[in-house]
């Protein structure tokens, strides 16, 4: 194919690519040129189990230009009383819509589907073309945005890390919806947000729990989706925001400040016994939460090899259910990444600015990208938030999330355009002051915010000096 010349290239075109171009189209003079090995935008969600839904209210989540839902709050089932949330189906018709109707139609948008980015050298960016193997080599004005850094490890993609006998029926979620014949029970392997999705919707499918077993070997802290409600409901965010900034103003170490943020309603863990290790961001309602604590057989262990006859694990060898199905949720869903700078000369590197939300935080960077500042402004205005997926490092993404909050709220241009951005969990919170709870949450904020990052400084310290817990 021949060459192509473009202000900037976006590799992937999931939720992270989408919010950003979306946002720099709108804020910007820009062309961009986005490639993707799917074939579609959607990025993870066009090969995600088909009953899963977003975490978080579709309010806020997707691109800023467009509205994905109609911000309905659900009046029945186990999300009722709070905003509704999109199927992965809905999710995958919007962004291609986002794509089709709004991006295409300026002009300054291409996409290249089916296309493998490889790298550069001093010709320009090659892509490949995963159906023809014809290479287009781009040359890029601005910048290389690489919008896979953050990609999401799924089910149907994944190998597990564990050994499979030949007769063991072994399958990702998404095959659940295609058995065509009663299994001899499920056997659930995986500790995040899949594996609850997969049991709740054996659960509601009438399945007995005692036919299930779940492998679980670390517990997860958990968001309460009553906290995370924006638009009408903004009171339980601005009160959320308070009682994360209240924690860490308090805090001694991650242990310490995800216990306080469950005494104050924040956080949630599926057993009382038993002390998280994991925080990935994940959201639950306690009507969810409720009904995965009717499964009792809970295997604290890590698999070696699954056989006929049971799992041979770190714990020594347990006996399933025989004719079991075992179902792997054991992607890693949010991968742990390493924090690198943003914007760095001719290339980004799109990373979390936010603790979940991530088109949130995708569309931020595009708002700071499209204006006239040099890399180091850019980058103070960006503090990146590295996902571990342990307890242990809440503190650390706390001071980043937090600080990036001050510095672009301090910044006038910056606020009014987040202020009107419709992915901003708490957009059009001033007019709902009427809610006690959101005037005592600016009060608890403005109390808390000073003494917050200063412990945050000191507890973040102390880790990396090795003398936190
Ligand atoms: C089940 C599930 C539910 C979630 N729910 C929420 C939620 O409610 N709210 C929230 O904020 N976050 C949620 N997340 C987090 C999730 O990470 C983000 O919402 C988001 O969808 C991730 O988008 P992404 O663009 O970063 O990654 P992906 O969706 O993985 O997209 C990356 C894209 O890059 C492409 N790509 C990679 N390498 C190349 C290459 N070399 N050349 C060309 N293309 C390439 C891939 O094909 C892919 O399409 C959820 C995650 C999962 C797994």
């Amino acid at each position: 194919m021949g060459d192509i010349e473009t202000d900037y290239l976006v590799v992937g075109a999931g939720a992270t690519g989408m919010a950003f171009v979306d946002t720099l189209i709108a804020e910007s003079d820009a062309n961009v040129v986005i490639v993707d090995r799917r074939h579609r935008p959607g990025g993870h969600w066009l090969d995600a189990y088909p009953f899963v839904r977003l975490h978080q209210p579709s309010a806020n989540y997707g691109v800023n230009s467009r509205r994905l839902g109609n911000d309905r709050i659900d009046e029945s089932g186990p999300n009722a009383g709070f905003y509704e949330r999109a199927t992965a189906a809905e999710i995958c018709d919007y962004f291609n819509r986002v794509l089709v109707e709004d991006l295409i139609p300026t002009g300054r948008v291409r996409f290249l589907g089916m296309s493998d980015y490889q790298g550069t050298d001093t010709e320009g960016h090659h892509v490949v073309s995963l159906l023809t193997g014809a290479t287009t080599t781009i040359k890029v004005r601005r910048r290389l945005v690489d919008a896979t850094y953050v990609e999401s490890s799924i089910p149907s993609r994944h190998t597990p890390g564990y050994a499979i006998d030949p007769q063991v029926r072994l399958i990702p979620p998404n095959d659940l919806v295609d058995l065509d014949e009663p299994a001899g029970g499920f056997t659930v392997l995986g500790a995040g947000k899949t594996a609850m999705d997969t049991c709740n919707w054996l659960l509601d499918a009438g399945v007995d729990p005692g036919a299930i077993h779940w492998v679980r070997p670390r517990d997860p802290w958990l968001f309460n989706r009553a906290a995370m409600q924006p638009l009408d409901l903004v009171g339980a965010y601005m009160q959320m925001q308070a009682s994360w900034v209240a924690s860490a103003a308090t805090c001694v170490d991650g242990a310490s400040f995800a216990r306080d943020l469950e005494d104050r309603g924040v956080f949630v863990r599926i057993d009382s016994r038993i002390e998280p290790e994991a925080f990935r961001g994940a959201t639950i309602s306690l009507q969810e939460l409720e009904s995965l604590r009717s499964i009792e057989h809970v295997v604290r262990c890590r698999v070696h090899r699954i056989g006929v006859r049971g799992m041979a694990t770190d714990q020594g060898e347990v006996e399933t259910a025989a004719g079991s199905v075992y179902v792997d949720c054991t992607a890693a869903g949010v991968r742990p990444t390493v924090a690198r700078p943003i914007f760095e000369g001719d290339r980004m590197t799109l990373q979390y600015t936010t603790i979940g939300i991530v088109p949130w935080g995708a569309a931020t960077i595009a708002a700071v990208e499209a204006r006239p500042d040099d890399d180091a402004e850019k980058n103070r205005l960006c503090p990146v938030l590295a996902f571990t997926g342990a307890v242990a490092d809440i503190p650390t993404l706390s001071l980043a999330g937090m600080s990036g909050l001050m510095v672009r709220g301090s910044d006038p241009a910056l606020s009014t355009w987040a202020e009107a951005s419709r992915l901003n969990p708490i957009a059009g919170v001033m007019n709902h002051m009427d809610d006690p709870r959101v005037p005592a949450a600016f009060e608890t904020l403005g109390a808390n915010i000073g003494p917050a990052l200063a412990n945050l400084a000191r507890v973040t310290e102390g880790e990396a000096a090795g003398v936190g817990a």
